[in-house]
């Protein structure tokens, strides 16, 4: 006859495993929740500033600062990782902009060149 009474440490074991389980799989999904989003153009704050996710659609003619070549990615706001295609920017803070992007207070970063 089989003996199907679990021991003790199978028991704790198990337990342990659970308390381990749970706490992670918390803080992955907080983790996913807390990811920044890209910010829409329709935003109020990225309209406020004329931001778009491509430069290259800029109305040149109702943006006279903007000039060919100034994207987020040499923006002395621009804080994302070089080379990624989005990243976060100062002026949008808990949002991601497009590293080809561009708004209307763009300021050439430091040691960048257009
Ligand atoms: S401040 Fe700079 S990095 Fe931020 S959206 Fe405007 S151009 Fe892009």
């Amino acid at each position: 006859m089989e003996d199907t009474r679990i021991s003790r440490r199978r028991l704790l074991q198990g337990a342990m495993t659970g308390l381990v389980a749970v706490p992670a799989a918390a803080l992955i999904a907080r983790e996913a929740a807390a990811a920044p989003a890209l910010i829409d153009e329709s935003d109020p704050a990225a309209k406020a500033l004329a931001y778009l996710h491509d430069a290259k659609k800029v109305d040149a003619a109702a943006n006279a600062t903007y000039k060919n070549g100034q994207v987020c990615d040499n923006c002395i706001q621009y804080t994302g990782t070089a080379g990624a295609g989005q990243g976060s920017c100062n002026m949008f803070p808990g949002k991601l902009v497009k590293a080809k992007g561009w708004c209307k207070v763009w300021v050439l970063k430091p040691g960048a060149k257009l």
